[in-house]
């Protein structure tokens, strides 16, 4: 079968981009190796971990919160294997759900492996031993990632696991060491500890989510302490030993002092590798990096003209909405089109409680660049809606240039601050300065409120309510 663009990998790349490829008129065929449609994200990522997330969310507020809001309940308990059973249909409604989109868009699901025989024709190994072969005048590679191992960590997938595993545990750990303190760890790490685990994270960096503004790894840090949590910083793991009933981290601090722990799992989240393995990219010589398909940063084409790389498997942050930009970028791209991603302005959010969320530059980030900046925040403590709520952990901070006044950065930690991040992406986007935020009327009582006084506080410190 001859199409326009066959589409490796059904993740938020891969089946976004056929979806576009589709509305522009392309026949399209995307390849899954796995039965289920919708890649890392909705079946052992973003989806799932959010559903659990959710769960011991709740769980966690009716053991120590509803009592203060005047609600009193029997002795509450969690079933692991109810949150886990829950979290299935979940994921199982939305797998439904792209299956769906693939056939209302006309788009061809080829179920099983795919690989490389030339620069046009795909080899699909399917399931039951039976091979087929297409081709495409273009190929768009989206085959994601797989969590980074190192061979001392001994990964056993029972007591020595990943994300895919900590998402579908049988029974609740009694100690969870989580390796890294990064999104996974401090995500997943937060589950447990909020459904009674007692979590120790070890980190190589000298503070959690060290990647983002320094004030937010700070302040996360002191919310996820009070579940209970403990912390090795500026430590290397060397060795991880699974001793049956236990498992056994060996690691030094960064005085070279032996630091040994001993939990029942161990969670390795120490970041994701570009996913390529036996695609065949030596039969059309595409060039990788470190595993990275190498691209063109103003067409996402490889070295190979008429294959496309987008998602985990190229540069750049590792992240859904990523993805799915770059799976519409490469579409529009393919039909002549000349679209445009604006990287400095995808925003990372981690969704633990509170949640973090940024987009643009860090503080860190703007100092190394030499940039003359100006910075504003404000707390959640002093807003109504957060002290209705009883949420009142975290702060917004506002980074703006120091003479034009321009937004270079965003940082908010805090309730809901997933989904007030995206007011600083529109603002930015739109190139706004703080004065301009700050003019605009924002709902009262509302999360948002504390957006409008950090650019008020970063303008000429003129925050109304600190
Ligand atoms: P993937 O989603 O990895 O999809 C690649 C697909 O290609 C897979 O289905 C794979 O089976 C298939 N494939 C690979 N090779 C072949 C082959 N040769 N033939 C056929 N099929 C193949 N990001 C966010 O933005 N928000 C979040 O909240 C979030 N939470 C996360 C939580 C966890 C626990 C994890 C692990 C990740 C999370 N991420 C999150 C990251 C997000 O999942 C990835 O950035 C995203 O899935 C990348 O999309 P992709 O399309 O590039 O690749
Ligand atoms: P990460 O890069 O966020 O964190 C890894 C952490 O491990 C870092 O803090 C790093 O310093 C530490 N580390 C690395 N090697 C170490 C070692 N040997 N010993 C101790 N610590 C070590 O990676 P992750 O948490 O594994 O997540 C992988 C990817 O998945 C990320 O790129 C992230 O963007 C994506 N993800 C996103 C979300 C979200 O958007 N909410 C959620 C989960 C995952």
């Amino acid at each position: 079968m001859q199409y326009d663009v066959v589409v490796i990998g059904s993740g938020p790349g891969g089946y976004v981009a056929a979806i576009r490829c589709s509305q522009l008129g392309f026949k399209t065929a995307i390849i899954e190796k796995y039965n289920a449609m919708g890649g890392t994200c909705l079946n052992v990522g973003c989806i799932p971990s959010k559903a659990l997330l959710d769960s011991s969310e709740h769980y966690y507020n009716a053991v120590h919160h509803f009592e203060e809001h005047g609600i009193t309940t029997g002795k509450v308990k969690a079933d692991l294997s109810k949150m886990i059973e829950r979290k299935g249909g979940v994921v199982k409604k939305m797998n439904d759900g792209i299956t769906y989109l693939m056939k209302k868009n006309k788009i061809d699901v080829k179920n099983g492996f795919g690989s490389f025989v030339d620069k046009n024709t795909i080899k699909i190994a399917k399931e039951d031993g039976s091979e087929e072969q297409i081709t495409g005048k273009n190929i768009i590679i989206a085959t994601g990632s797989k969590p980074t191992i190192l061979p001392f960590m001994n990964y056993d997938k029972t007591r020595i696991i990943t994300s895919t595993e900590a998402l579908k545990l049988q029974e609740l750990p009694k100690h969870l060491v989580v390796i890294g303190a990064g999104v996974i760890g401090a995500e997943l790490g937060s589950v447990y500890a909020r459904l009674g685990s007692k979590v120790t994270f070890v980190e190589f960096a000298d503070g959690m989510i060290p990647t983002m503004d320094k004030t937010m790894g700070k302040e996360l840090q002191k919310s996820i302490k009070k579940l209970g949590a403990e912390f090795y910083f500026n430590t290397k793991v060397s060795l991880i030993e699974n001793l049956g009933k236990e498992v056994k981290i060996t690691a030094e601090d960064k005085d070279g002092k032996k630091v040994e722990i001993l939990g029942d799992y161990c969670l390795v989240s120490i970041g994701r590798r570009p996913y390529v393995d036996n695609l065949n990219l030596e039969a059309v010589g595409v060039a990788t990096e470190r595993g990275k398909v190498l691209v063109n940063e103003h067409t996402l084409q490889t070295n190979v003209p008429n294959i496309y790389a987008i998602g985990d498997v190229v540069r750049g942050a590792m992240l859904a909405h990523k993805a799915e930009e770059e799976g519409v970028f490469v579409a529009e791209t393919i039909a002549g089109q000349k679209p445009h991603i604006n990287y400095n302005l995808i925003p990372g959010v981690v969704y633990t409680w509170p949640e973090v969320a940024a987009v643009g530059k860090t503080e860190e980030e703007l100092k190394a660049a030499g940039v003359a900046y100006k910075s504003g925040s404000f707390p959640f403590k002093a807003l109504g809606r957060a002290t209705a709520s009883g949420d009142v952990d975290g702060l917004v901070k506002v980074l703006a240039d120091k003479n034009t006044d321009e937004i270079l950065g965003v940082h908010i930690i805090g309730a809901r601050a997933a989904d007030m991040i995206g007011e600083a992406v529109t603002a930015m986007e739109f190139r706004a300065s703080a004065e301009d935020i700050s003019r605009i009327s924002h709902a009262h009582p509302t999360y948002l409120e504390a957006m409008k006084e950090a650019c008020l506080a970063a303008t000429e410190n003129r925050a109304i309510h600190s």
